[in-house]
């Protein structure tokens, strides 16, 4: 399908790579972000009613659930009945499920799709989509989905795709961390590294962490660990999903232990160690550093 109208708002690290994709695919994407970024093949509009007026689709990739509450406020009311509303941001589920109401009380069909694959998955149009809507929504948002990812669940009703994207998250965090803190005891145990990764990766303790985006450097595949630990996935976008996870968990008396535990080593790192701007994986050179009693 190509030839639609599409609003972009939110053109960042990894809504202008998405648009760049939509535009590059034959749509006529107009885009707005308030930084006044831009993205190749990409109308830019003045403001979100220039970006989504006509649409018949109105993606947005934005920090939080407070500016989508804040853009989605303005966008609906300029949109066309039976228009598509896509949300690809990571938000709070509260978030999501009222902007979904709000969405579908002005007659739009409404798709929250937080996305996992990151900057690279972005440029590439290899993202994953966790969606929620109607099937009538998810069939409608479908071909855009292709074009931007290699693939998309549909995860259930509107919020379903925030639930399973910080569900996912919250078990990256703890897996990260327990890696990261099993490489640093098989230091000290006098393990080689890349003997504890040949037989973890083989062996009931392997994961994606360890598997796919291995935190020492040296072993296993090309990960940010290779390369000084640049993100990749920063530690402080983990912490943001954590948080998420943790506040979805308070809201529906959920009890999440480890979750709660990566949430405030993650927030330790970020905010009182040298964590910030570094890839979540760098929770190995922190381990490291580190003796029992610190
Ligand atoms: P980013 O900060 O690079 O981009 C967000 C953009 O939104 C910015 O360009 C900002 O100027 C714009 N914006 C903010 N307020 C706005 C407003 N009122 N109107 C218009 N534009 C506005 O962030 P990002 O890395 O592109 O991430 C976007 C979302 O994707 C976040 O929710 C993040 O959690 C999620 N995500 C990011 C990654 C990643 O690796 N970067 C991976 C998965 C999911």
């Amino acid at each position: 399908m190509t030839g639609l109208n599409i609003g972009f708002i939110g053109l960042g690290n990894m809504g202008a790579p998405m648009a760049a994709n939509l535009a590059k695919a034959g749509h006529a994407v107009r885009g707005y972000d308030v930084a006044g970024t831009t993205a190749e093949g990409v109308t830019v509009a003045e403001d979100i009613a220039g970006a989504v007026t006509g649409a018949d689709v109105v993606i947005t990739m934005l920090p939080n659930g407070t500016i989508l509450r804040d853009v989605a406020a303005e966008a609906i009311g300029h949109m066309r009945s039976g228009a598509t509303f896509i949300d690809c941001s990571t938000v709070d589920v509260e978030s999501a499920r009222n902007t979904a109401e709000a969405a579908e009380k002005a007659g739009l069909l409404w798709v929250d799709a937080p996305v996992s694959g990151g900057i690279g998955g972005a440029a590439g149009g290899t993202l994953t989509f966790m969606a929620g809507g109607s099937d009538a929504a998810f069939a409608a948002a479908a071909p855009l989905f292709d074009i931007m990812g290699q693939k998309a669940v549909h995860c259930g009703e509107a919020g379903a795709g925030q639930a399973a994207k910080i569900c996912n998250n919250m078990i990256l965090g703890a897996t990260m961390i327990a890696t990261c803190e099993a490489f640093a005891l098989a230091d000290k145990l006098g393990l080689d590294r890349q003997k504890m990764f040949d037989v973890v990766s083989t062996s009931s303790g392997y994961s994606w962490s360890m598997n796919a985006y291995c935190p020492a450097p040296g072993v296993g595949p090309t990960s940010p660990a290779d390369n000084d630990y640049k993100p990749g996935f920063a530690a402080e976008l983990m912490l943001k999903d954590l948080w998420l996870s943790q506040q979805a968990a308070a809201l529906v008396d959920a009890d999440t232990p480890m979750g709660a535990l990566a949430q405030k080593l993650y927030a330790q790192f970020v905010e009182d160690e040298d964590g910030r701007g570094k890839d979540f994986s760098a929770m190995l050179p922190r381990f490291e550093a580190r003796s029992r009693e610190d």
